[in-house]
């Protein structure tokens, strides 16, 4: 069986590997075709195209996009973008400029918690220093000591409710799988078992993306109990939606392993089905 994996991050955004080396642990733990994901920033796709081709494996172009729908935050992978395509790479560069602000919020609310330095900390560990997000404080909490891993620092910081969030609007919708389009890609729904959606918002958002021309939905994913894949298998087909699957590894010992999820089940249409570039390995599934 095919070994894609299309949803990792690398330290371009809230990784810890550097691109090459995030490709060379995909090919080491059997990947064939890998999407290398970041949050809204595409400039970590050059040096993975580039270790992909050493290793004989296939690189998607890929970008996961933030997007404020409905009040909630939501995820919208791109793949099979053209990364240079002028729309695109703006429309991410000004999500980048907002990261900035919205990160500054969050060091101001963890201060008011009496938490002081959190700004500058989480900057610290942000290679890329246009995309600071929560995942660099929950890493910076950590290291101070504040919680004992960034399981707890999402559970007591930095979610709604919490010192360290801060509400942000986020680009739309439309922008988001429009900008994906454009570039020649295809707009994927990120996770969908994470939203805080109830089953009509769901299906609301699910119309609204398919109305935009969206077409895919992540059934296997790192963020979905295995209890949940025959849901989002289902979901998958009564919207008329292709399936994805993608660890969204972010770093070694956190969560599933890159490569190393279940096959998507029998009856879904792939997200890959017809993709060119698959010709090349053997048995395609
Ligand atoms: P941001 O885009 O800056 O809001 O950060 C979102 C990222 O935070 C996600 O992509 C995950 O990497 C991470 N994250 C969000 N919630 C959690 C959680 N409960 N546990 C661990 N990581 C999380
Ligand atoms: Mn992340
Ligand atoms: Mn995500
Ligand atoms: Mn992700």
């Amino acid at each position: 069986m095919l070994n894609i994996d299309l949803h990792c991050h690398s330290n371009i955004s809230d990784g810890v590997l550097p691109p090459a080396e995030l490709v060379a642990r995909a090919a080491a733990n059997g990947v064939q075709v890998l999407a290398l994901t970041d949050h809204d920033d595409v400039s970590g796709l050059a040096s993975a195209q580039a270790a992909a081709a050493a290793a004989g494996m296939t690189l998607v172009n890929g970008v996961e996009i933030s997007v404020t729908w409905g009040g909630q935050t939501v995820h919208i992978v791109g793949l099979r973008i053209d990364p240079a395509f002028p729309a695109l790479a703006e429309g991410l560069h000004g999500i980048r400029l907002g990261r900035i602000e919205r990160a500054q919020r969050m060091g101001d609310d963890l201060a008011r918690a009496g938490i002081a330095g959190a700004y500058e900390g989480a900057y610290d560990y942000a290679t890329n220093k246009q995309m600071v997000g929560r995942t660099h404080f929950a890493r910076w909490l950590v290291a101070q000591g504040h919680v004992p891993d960034t399981r707890t620092a999402f559970k007591r910081f930095l979610t709604r409710g919490h010192p360290g969030y801060v509400e942000h609007e986020w680009t739309t919708l439309e922008n988001a799988v429009g900008w994906i389009r454009a570039s020649g890609g295809m707009a994927v729904v990120a996770h969908p078992g994470r939203y805080a959606f109830n089953a009509r918002q769901l299906h609301l958002f699910l119309d609204a993306f398919r109305a935009l021309g969206g077409e895919g939905i992540e059934v296997i994913t790192g963020s979905h109990h295995p209890s949940e894949y025959e849901k989002f298998a289902e979901l998958a087909r009564a919207f008329g939606l292709k399936a994805s699957r993608g660890a969204d590894f972010h770093a070694p010992g956190e969560g599933i392993d890159i490569g190393c999820l279940p096959p998507l089940p029998y009856y879904c249409q792939p997200v890959w089905q017809g993709w060119p570039e698959l010709a090349s390995h053997s048995s395609l599934s």
